[in-house]
């Protein structure tokens, strides 16, 4: 089973990665993952022995807390300790740094390390704690272990106050990250507000409160004002007015009708209404997309990955070379210079590896990468776009083929009847009939159109054969309804003039009854957001349809798409797509119906709208909750951006470290300033990847 768990206390990458060696050697845990930014654990285990065995683990974890319930920890302290601690070391500091500079008695100078040594414990006690917690459990190489190394050193080789500001830094540096971390954290978190809390569940009179988990199909709950339909539904009242901000991202206020869909985490703006619950929470809008936001940090992007194995060889392999800076390049010297096997200049050598070690902490690496990509999916999400994973937005940042399903994507898919054209010797009457009772078993967009005709007959054994249409029995006969092709399939051969119109045929028994025109309207946005993607640098944009050529080239006049393919089965989309990504990354945008298969070929597939749909959610790698085309675009650029900041910083970290790690071996960088290049680093990485959610 699988199970997500919120903890808090996390506070570092390294201790993230040593809490998940942990985790995975518990019997019956088959797969675990610690996520050191969204502070969470995703277990996979054998039974629920298996997650309690973790938490009990987790818990134990150096300050790691695991939390109950579905939330995160939105509050993480106000870091008043934190400042406190820092705030009377530097005093304790500067006093201990005047006295030492500038004091000629020897009770003055005695007292300034005294202050020293207040200063030090004041700010390096959690420090030094870890560290020994650390070692006896055989975990060393974190970056508790590199400062305590760095300042004990430096105490040793007599500078005390390099030794304090070591800590001090360091610890000012953690601060700042912890809050920079908390504050992205929190913009997701808030997303999680999407839940309701309660809703009110009516039985006969009464009111009953639960959980939107226990809320079954069929149950009637009561949304007052103010509050947050807790499950997908219909409207029973005569109408509704729903604030879905925190759904799309965008000031949306919007009127329901009775029977109309209600989708949950949709404020009530209006009055109290009661609804019908459609589907169990888990499948709900809101419980599909914290799903998603869940689970969406543990399918890692490339430089994310790359990022976790760099740093569990990186730190052992810099502690080897620190070792031999401080041992073996003084003996060299010493044998090289004065021919004798002697430590030559020790206290500097030992100086440098220190410098070296403390320069060499990857943590400006390994916490803004996985950052900028959570904050790129926080970004996204509040903007009603949802990535199912990391790895998805580095792949939309690369790409260059975008194609796009007609019908429902590039259209609104909602058709009417335009006209009947009923073959010779049958009523149009009768050609509508036989279509609109088969129409009743279909989930496509055209079978909509026809639920207004309210027919008495029913389609029976009703088949969707995908990109063709349906085949039903009505009295005992056997009927088409759908394209061309499928008559054709059937031995009715029916030879129509090219229509700009969707056009739906109809066959009874082997009698051809004539055809519907339908009509769909382009949709508004979508020659907009086409132009904004090609201004955006994407030239290959096509259109997929199983429509109709001449309908289909029209269309793609209106919206301006590039390439038109026309009168295609689901399974040549497919074949489009395979050829398409021969010759680059593609993404298909589709409406998720009949086009799963092509969805799960595309590089990265986008679904419209249909957050209600299952199949839809499930074959898609984003999820646009608003059925909008612009949401396409929107995506797009911040996928570029999230990957622009993770080289950005890739590359500045790694050169920096590279070039200061020079120095300090070469000695001409002291300890101190170090420290604060290294924090420095840090801070700006991080303050670089919180850039995405502007
Ligand atoms: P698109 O590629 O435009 O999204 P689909 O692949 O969903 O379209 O369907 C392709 C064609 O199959 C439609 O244009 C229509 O002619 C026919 N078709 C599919 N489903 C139905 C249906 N339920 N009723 C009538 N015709 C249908
Ligand atoms: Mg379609």
């Amino acid at each position: 089973m699988k199970k997500v768990l919120k903890i808090s206390g996390l506070d570092c990458p390294v201790c993230a990665e040593a809490l998940q060696g942990d985790i995975l050697k518990i019997k019956g845990v088959n797969a675990a993952l610690v996520d050191y930014v969204t502070q969470t654990i995703t277990l996979e285990t054998e039974d629920e022995e298996g997650i309690k065995r973790a938490i009990k683990v987790a818990n134990a974890f150096e300050e790691v807390k695991v939390l109950d319930g579905g939330r995160y920890a939105l509050n993480e302290g106000n870091h008043a300790k934190e400042w406190w601690q820092i705030g009377i070391s530097a005093l304790l500091f500067l006093v201990g740094f005047c006295l030492e500079l500038f004091s000629t008695l020897p009770v003055l100078k005695w007292i300034g390390y005294a202050a020293y040594a207040a200063a030090y414990i004041a700010v390096g006690y959690p420090v030094l704690f870890s560290t020994v917690k650390n070692i006896r459990k055989g975990r060393i190489f974190d970056e508790n272990f590199l400062m305590t190394v760095a300042s004990i050193g430096a105490v040793a080789l007599g500078e005390y106050g390099e030794g304090v500001a070591v800590m001090l830094l360091y610890q000012l540096g953690e601060l700042l990250q912890s809050i920079a971390v908390g504050s992205s954290r929190k913009s997701v978190a808030t997303l999680m507000e999407l839940k309701s809390e309660r809703a009110v569940l009516l039985v006969g009179e009464e009111q009953k409160e639960v959980a939107p988990e226990e809320l079954a199909v069929g149950d009637i709950v009561l949304v007052k004002a103010g509050e947050k339909a807790p499950a997908d539904g219909v409207l029973l009242g005569e109408r509704a007015i729903l604030d879905r901000k925190s759904l799309t991202g965008e000031a949306e206020v919007i009127t329901v009708h009775a029977g109309e869909e209600i989708l949950s985490g949709s404020i009530n703006a209006g009055n109290a209404y009661q609804m019908q619950i459609a589907r169990q929470y888990e499948e709900s809008a809101v419980g599909r997309i914290l799903d998603m936001v869940e689970n969406a940090s543990a399918s890692k992007a490339k430089p994310e990955k790359f990022i976790a194995k760099f740093a569990r060889y990186y730190t052992p392999a810099v502690c080897v070379l620190a070792i031999l800076l401080a041992l073996a390049a003084p003996l060299i010297t010493g044998l090289a210079v004065d021919g004798r096997l002697y430590f030559k200049d020790l206290p500097r050598w030992v100086n440098s590896a220190l410098t070296f070690l403390v320069i060499s902490c990857p943590c400006a690496l390994v916490i803004s990468v996985p950052l900028t990509y959570f904050s790129g999916v926080g970004k996204c999400a509040r903007g009603g776009i949802l990535v199912k994973g990391a790895t998805h937005l580095d792949t939309l940042a690369q790409a260059d083929i975008f194609a796009f399903d007609k019908t429902g994507t590039l259209t609104r898919g909602d058709f009417s009847v335009l006209a009947v054209h009923a073959a010779e010797g049958v009523s149009k009457e009768e050609t509508l009939r036989v279509a609109a009772a088969l129409e009743k078993g279909s989930a496509h967009p055209i079978a909509r159109a026809f639920a207004e005709y309210n027919v008495e007959a029913t389609g029976e054994a009703v088949e969707e054969i995908a990109g063709k249409g349906l085949r039903g029995k009505i009295d005992g006969e056997i009927v088409l309804v759908g394209n061309e092709k499928l008559l054709a399939d059937h031995g009715i051969f029916v030879t129509a003039e090219g229509s700009v119109y969707t056009r739906v045929f109809v066959a009874k028994g082997a009698r051809y009854l004539g055809y519907i025109e339908m009509g769909d309207r382009v949709k508004t946005e979508a020659k907009e957001a086409l132009s904004q993607l090609k201004s955006l640098g994407i030239t290959r944009s096509i259109m997929l349809t199983g429509d109709n050529k001449a309908r289909a080239e029209k269309i793609a006049n209106e919206v301006g798409t590039y390439e038109v393919k026309a009168e295609l089965y689901p399974d040549d989309k497919l074949l489009i797509v395979e050829e398409l990504k021969k010759k680059g990354k593609v993404v298909y945008v589709g409406d998720g119906i009949n086009d799963a298969p092509v969805m799960t070929a595309a590089d990265c597939a986008i679904s419209m709208g249909k957050i209600g749909s299952a199949a839809a959610v499930e074959a898609a790698d984003i999820v646009l909750v608003k059925d909008d085309l612009s949401g396409v675009v929107s995506a797009v650029k911040i996928a570029r951006k999230t990957r622009r900041i993770v080289l950005q910083n890739l590359l500045f970290s790694i050169g920096m470290k590279v070039a200061f790690m020079a120095l300090g071996a070469w000695g001409i960088l002291p300890l101190w300033l170090a420290v604060f290049a290294d924090v420095g680093v840090m801070l700006l990485a991080v303050l670089n990847a919180l850039r995405v959610r502007i």
